[in-house]
């Protein structure tokens, strides 16, 4: 894996004020693959600096200008796309095949339709005797988290970029080489100096100065709940905008009228896929009591499947926390029927895919989130008590609801306490608002949505 030893500022590779780095392994073998500048407040002051100094002729770039270079860098990814998945495979440790169709595949969706957004999106608008200006909030400090590495900077970066706003973006210590990868195509593609910037480093330091820095207009942060709150207080101190991306404890919902099979090996695949470190994972699989023995034995059977085709976790911290909530779920009597908590192989930070029956909504694993590939099969009476189970956690990112006719599953839909929800196995939609009720976040991202948020409004009378 190709790293520099730089920062990514003012549109140059510049070495890091400090000498602290950061070795990045890959989590299937558990050996080093490089090594990234650990960033410090120095670093990030410069980028800063840099952004702001960018700022006012990127804003005042037409958008049409702005999205012929968002074009350019989403070609500049389509280029890179193996480099990309190859990279994301080596950090992450998702099987090829999965880094290729959507860890590389949806960043270039999404940038590709930021591109085509800024260039049609109103950025004016008649209300009455006055005009609406949408202008760019300004400096977007990025904190972005490991699972999605280069989908979760795309998210914010394709969106701020297209507003007009400048950033400085600060990765998560696991995925570095491909943020690397990502200036590297942002340089080539002519976005200009200062426009976007890296800093590499660790959270509790680069990440904190950037989100406590007064020069910062915006912060966007995806990440754990825990961390969020404290970026959320930071800025709220500061009278600064933020978005923040926090967990999820999704359900599935699947109706009696449901084809319970389909269902099920869909709910089971959202799961295990990216070995369960995705936010919006439909953790919780409600059943009703009729077909709920049925559902337990479906689902064991699908995730016994994924055993060899499943990747590990990011790294040991998350292995160690994922088993934990394997054994947590077994002292609060659920059943294991699929996997457990003993590491599957010698090497690497893998977790076996499990399933979980007799999960009441009130233990841990049905309440918090884990990260890993497990999924927690809870019974229900009737909609009424899979409505309160599925709102009874202080998530609200995703879910999924399954009935014989969408029209059903829309009702129960609408009563979700909930971001997003898939009708009977709807497919992704990279334009479609994507974010939290309740604990799971503040704002959204993807879409016009997504840029609505890196956007502020000044009115003017006649
Ligand atoms: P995290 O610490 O919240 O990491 C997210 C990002 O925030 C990373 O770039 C991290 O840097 C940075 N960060 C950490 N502490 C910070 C601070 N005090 N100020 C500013 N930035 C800071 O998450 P994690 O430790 O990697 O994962 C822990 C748990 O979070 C997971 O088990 C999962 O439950 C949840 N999570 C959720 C999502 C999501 O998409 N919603 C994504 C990842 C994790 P470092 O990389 O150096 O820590
Ligand atoms: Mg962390």
């Amino acid at each position: 894996m190709k790293a520099h030893d730089g920062m990514y500022i003012g549109g140059a590779w510049r070495p890091a004020v400090g000498t602290d780095t950061i070795t990045v392994l890959n989590p299937a073998d558990e050996q080093p693959i490089g090594q990234v500048p650990a960033g410090t407040a120095q670093d990030v002051d410069a980028a800063v600096r840099a952004a702001r100094e960018a700022f006012p002729s990127w804003a005042a770039t037409p958008p049409a200008e702005r999205g012929a270079l968002i074009g350019a860098l989403r070609d500049q990814l389509v280029a890179r796309k193996d480099e990309i998945a190859e990279t994301v495979t080596a950090e992450l440790g998702s099987p090829l095949p999965f880094s290729q169709m959507v860890h590389a595949g949806v960043p270039i969706l999404v940038s590709g339709s930021y591109a085509d957004l800024a260039a049609t999106y109103a950025f004016e608008e008649k209300i009455g005797n006055s005009t609406v200006y949408l202008e760019p909030v300004g400096v977007v400090g990025a904190i972005t988290p490991w699972n999605y590495p280069l989908h979760q900077i795309v998210n914010k970066v394709a969106p701020a970029l297209a507003a007009g706003c400048t950033v400085v973006l600060k990765p998560a210590e696991d995925t570095p080489l491909t943020a690397q990868l990502f200036a590297e195509a942002a340089h080539e593609a002519g976005i200009p100096a200062g426009v976007f910037n890296l800093v590499t480093g660790l959270g509790p330091v680069a990440g904190q100065a950037l989100a406590e820095h007064e020069d910062v207009d915006l912060v966007s942060f995806t990440g754990s709940t825990a961390v969020g709150k404290q970026i959320g207080a930071t800025a709220g101190a500061a009278v600064k905008r933020v978005a923040l991306e926090l967990g999820g404890k999704s359900a599935n919902v699947i109706l009696p009228s449901a084809d319970l099979t389909k269902a099920v090996k869909a709910g089971v695949a959202n799961v295990m896929s990216n070995s369960g470190q995705t936010c919006s994972a439909w953790t919780r699989m409600l059943v009703d009591s009729a077909r709920y023995d049925e559902a337990v034995s479906l689902a064991a059977d699908a995730a016994a499947k994924y055993g060899a085709r499943i990747g590990p976790v990011v790294n040991a911290k998350q292995q160690a926390r994922v088993r934990g909530y394997i054994d947590k779920g077994v002292e609060e009597g659920a059943r294991v029927v699929a996997g457990g908590s003993e590491s599957p192989r010698e090497q690497g930070y893998f977790v076996q895919p499990t399933v979980f029956a007799d999960v009441t909504p009130e233990m841990t694993i049905a309440q918090e989130e884990i990260f890993g590939p497990v999924v927690s099969i809870i019974r229900y009476e009737d909609e009424d008590e899979a409505l309160r189970i599925a709102n009874g956690t202080v998530y609200g990112l995703a879910g999924a609801v399954w009935a014989a006719d969408d029209a059903e599953a829309i009702a129960f839909a609408r009563r979700m306490d909930t971001g997003q929800v898939d009708i009977n196995g709807g497919s992704f939609n990279p334009l479609a608002p994507f974010g939290g009720y309740k604990q799971s976040g503040v704002g959204r991202e993807l879409g016009p949505h997504g840029l609505a948020e890196y956007l502020q409004t000044k009115s003017l009378q006649f």
